[in-house]
């Protein structure tokens, strides 16, 4: 059996207490997780604050570069074994974490490391009453000990989101990855170790929430600064353990995204795009769509393209060249989606497709199948309208005017993202100002540039990250102050 063992100060390191992983393909034991007990999460955080006080705090900035190109050489090189663990534990389809998942699992170091070549500084010169004046300029320091919360629907990606521009500010880090999804997360230890990473720059440790790893570290008093992505509720939990010693915290939190559909569209595209904002990755994005809204005279013909798209989609194990869709992450996350499409039948939604489990091959029975689900009809206050499911489906509504599109995308405790779909130049402009979230796609949904800022509003984030956004987080912005 598989073992994924914590990597605590540059050392795999067992733990007394285990968990199981089971396949979401096939529903099979796939490897046993060694839950960080408190100490093991101490001992990672002081061997991350060691590293911060030794040789990586004093390392000049070209080697610190140099060594994190080593690293995304590293993934590079083992690129094959990062797909085949990503998609074992996730089931996504091999196809998509080829495009997407470890590509941008490298992207992330580079790209940061890249950005910290040459990071503007401030400089003033100051008048003083000798005449004599002062020079002012700012340096930026690392934070410090970084505690980074990953969730489990895009792991090696959004943790390197993370550990890469904190690394590139010269932080050291300490990684709680999902227990979920354990495995590349631990992988990375051995690629950091290579490329040269002093012991103890990167941390892993592996468990759970309350009571487990999550909580020892985020509670730990020598972490200086908290980034987490995840579901809000959690963040809330999260934002409260950073308050004792008022530590800064990136939070990076639900969504309940809408799509704006005009009728002057390029229709095509909007419905291939509205398509892959609500089941890519089984509808386990962040960024996805749960909410979309049809200007009347295209809806009818809107939700139709849609039902045909869907039921043309291919359900599939992540192995299969024609799979599309693949399981939900977990029999635990299968139940809460279904419990949805039960809900949203009681709420009175006309089922346009699916709603239920597909009908798989025996080998893959006990995988955490869902159909991909359309429904319209529902209320606007209904809970499957307002709360994020996170699995593949959606909900289409019409709507009359541009302004109550607006106030039906805005109508919600969530701010993420939105997508608009309008061939209309001013319309887009005008509509993308007015939605309230941190991301706006004009004919387009997904579409990625790292030196974007990246976060939500409302209680879908605080802060961003993202291009200069994450160097601002990872690091303290001191003044330096020269009487001449
Ligand atoms: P989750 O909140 O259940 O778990 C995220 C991480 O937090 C896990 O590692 C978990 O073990 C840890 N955790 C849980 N309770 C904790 C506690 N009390 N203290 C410390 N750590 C704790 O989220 P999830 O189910 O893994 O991920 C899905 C959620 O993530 C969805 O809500 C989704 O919208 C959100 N998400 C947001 C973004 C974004 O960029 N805004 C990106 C991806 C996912």
């Amino acid at each position: 059996m598989t073992q994924v063992h914590n990597f605590i100060a540059g050392e795999y390191v067992a733990s007394e207490r285990r968990f199981k992983k089971y396949s979401p393909v096939t529903g099979e034991w796939i490897a046993d997780i060694h839950e960080a007990s408190r100490e093991q999460v101490d001992a990672a955080v002081r061997a991350a604050r060691d590293a911060l006080n030794g040789p990586w705090g004093q390392m000049p900035l070209q080697a610190r570069i140099a060594i994190l190109e080593k690293v995304v050489d590293g993934i590079t090189r083992r690129f094959d074994a990062f797909l085949a663990a990503e998609c074992a534990d996730t089931g996504k389809p091999t196809a998509l974490a080829r495009s997407l998942d470890i590509p941008r699992g490298a992207a992330n170091f580079k790209v940061f490391a890249d950005m910290v070549k040459d990071v503007p500084g401030e400089c003033f010169e100051t008048a003083t009453p000798d005449g004599r004046g002062a020079i002012n300029y700012s340096v930026r320091a690392p934070v410090g000990v970084v505690g980074v919360i990953c969730p489990w629907n895009l792991p090696l990606l959004l943790l390197t989101w993370k550990v890469g521009p904190a690394l590139a500010c010269g932080n050291t880090v300490v990684v709680k990855p999902s227990e979920v999804t354990p495995q590349t997360a631990a992988m990375l230890g051995e690629v950091m170790n290579e490329a040269g990473v002093p012991p103890g720059v990167f941390n892993v440790v592996h468990g759970f929430g309350p009571d487990s790893a999550g909580e020892f570290l985020t509670t730990h008093p020598w972490v200086d600064a908290i980034t987490f992505t995840g579901e809000t509720r959690t963040g809330a939990a999260i934002m409260q353990a950073a308050a004792i010693g008022a530590r800064p915290v990136s939070l990076e939190m639900g969504g309940k995204n809408a799509a704006l559909i005009f009728a002057d569209c390029d229709f095509d595209a909007a419905v291939e795009g509205t398509l892959r904002s609500a089941f890519a990755n089984s509808g386990q994005v962040c960024l996805g769509t749960e909410r979309v809204y049809v200007e009347r005279p295209i809806f009818e013909r809107f939700v139709a393209a849609m039902k045909t798209a869907t039921e043309a989609m291919r359900i599939g194990a992540p192995d299969e060249a024609s799979t599309q869709m693949g399981p939900l992450v977990s029999k635990e996350h299968q139940a809460k989606v279904l419990s949805y499409y039960q809900l949203a039948r009681e709420e009175g939604a006309t089922v346009v497709t699916g709603g239920g489990i597909p009908d798989m091959p025996a080998a893959l029975k006990d995988g955490s199948w869902v159909e991909p689900t359309i429904w319209t009809g529902l209320p606007e206050d209904a809970r499957v309208i307002k709360e994020e499911i996170f699995g593949p489906c959606c909900h289409i509504a019409p709507f009359d005017r541009e302004e109550d599109a607006i106030a039906l995308a805005n109508a919600t405790d969530y701010g993420l993202s939105a997508a608009i779909w309008t061939t209309n130049l001013a319309r887009a402009h005008r509509v993308a100002r007015q939605v309230n979230a941190g991301i706006a796609w004009v004919n387009s949904w997904y579409l990625r540039d790292l030196r974007t800022p990246f976060g939500g509003a409302k209680q879908s984030g605080i802060g961003r990250e993202g291009g200069v956004h994450s160097l601002e987080f990872y690091t303290e912005l001191k003044n330096i102050c020269i009487k001449l």
